[in-house]
């Protein structure tokens, strides 16, 4: 016989996660298993708000219903690791129900709380210059895995998230469903405006049409990183089979069907891409374009020798953009002691 997934299981056992229900699912929950609908209140309160991990510890329900339904999954992982940088941003391994393990940063600034998060176990996507991709990529993750991810570091820092950033581990777009699911959660359930969550993709053929239907309000970043089909593919392999044309014309659309910006993120690689004449030819592939773009310079990682480049180049290829008339930032990633930061991230401690 078949050794069947865990997810059938849980799906025979008819105990899906109660993490990332809405309001009314939580409510018809509580009432399958004979309790009042008021209960189905009580129980989001306790999951979103108070960051509940077991139905045991909800303190207002009877005593004897919690003891049967004690082991019903909420769907919380535990932290496995964590570690603290310099600059206070914490990086968490999280283990999942089936033991998976994901990594998962707070970023904390003195106005905000940003969670970066992961959407997938691993990523299929293996872009040359980030470590993820040079794990395995394992599976997708559930909406209630990214809820989680933003509940755990609310906790642990005491503080309420005000940002989640999906550039974590995996690829957004691959995930569309419970990426979407997990951006309603967030939104309505836990209280965090949709602006202030950024969906960040590569870009793949026809699923930034396909996200662009689900009239999200989210910040949409794609990760650029060249201004021509050539060097991209070189970069980014999944590019080849997308010229940078047809991407670039899926991002109008998205701008079209959304009424949203879209962001381009552009990593930058000492001598590889990031000369003045690349800028100035990024220039000119966006103009007419009402966008931003934000320039990541490379955070190390061991398996290639990609350098960051120097302050100068990095103002240089800024000062270039700007002349243009590109709106553009540099974005310094925070926790690059301790491999927290964009593109480090691997699932292991170091
Ligand atoms: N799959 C999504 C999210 C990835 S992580 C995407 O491709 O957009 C978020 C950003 O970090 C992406 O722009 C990614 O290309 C970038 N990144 C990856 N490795 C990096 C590294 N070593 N240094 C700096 N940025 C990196």
């Amino acid at each position: 016989m078949a050794i069947q997934s865990k997810d059938n299981l849980t799906k025979i056992n008819n105990q899906e996660p109660l993490l990332g229900k809405s309001l009314n699912e939580l409510t018809e929950w509580v009432q399958q298993q004979g309790q009042p609908s008021y209960r189905g209140k009580q129980l989001y309160q306790w999951l979103y708000q108070q960051g509940a991990r077991s139905l045991s510890e909800i303190t207002v329900f009877p005593k004897q219903w919690r003891e049967t339904v004690k082991d019903y999954p909420l769907g919380r992982s535990t932290i496995d690791y964590q570690s603290v940088a310099p600059d206070r941003t914490r990086k968490y391994l999280l283990r999942l129900a089936d033991d998976l393990i994901i990594e998962t940063v707070g970023i904390p600034t003195s106005k905000r709380l940003t969670v970066c998060v992961s959407s997938q176990v691993g990523c299929p996507m293996q872009c040359d210059f980030c470590a993820t991709g040079k794990g395995e990529y394992i599976r997708n993750l559930k909406h209630h895995e990214i809820v989680d991810q933003v509940l755990t570091v609310q906790a642990d820092f005491q503080e309420r998230v005000s940002n989640v950033v999906f550039m974590g581990m995996g690829e957004p777009l691959l995930n569309i469903k419970e990426v979407v699911a997990a951006v309603r959660s967030l939104n309505e359930d836990v209280g965090i405006s949709q602006r202030s969550l950024t969906i960040s993709t590569v870009g793949l053929p026809g699923r930034i049409r396909q996200l662009a239907q689900h009239q999200l309000q989210v910040t949409f970043a794609v990760s650029l990183h060249a201004p021509n089909q050539k060097l991209r593919a070189q970069l980014i392999p999944s590019a080849s089979h997308y010229p940078l044309d047809k991407l670039l014309a899926e991002c109008r659309e998205y701008v079209q069907i959304t009424g949203r910006r879209v962001t381009f993120e552009y990593i930058l690689l000492a001598e590889v891409n990031d000369l003045p004449q690349h800028a100035l030819e990024l220039a000119k592939k966006l103009r007419g374009f009402q966008t931003h773009v934000n320039l990541i310079p490379y955070n190390p990682i061991v398996e290639v020798d990609y350098q960051r480049p120097s302050q100068q180049r990095i103002e240089a290829f800024t000062e270039v953009l700007r002349r243009e008339n590109i709106a553009v930032s540099v974005r310094y990633s925070r926790g690059l002691e301790t491999d927290a930061a964009c593109g480090q991230l691997r699932a292991s401690r170091h």
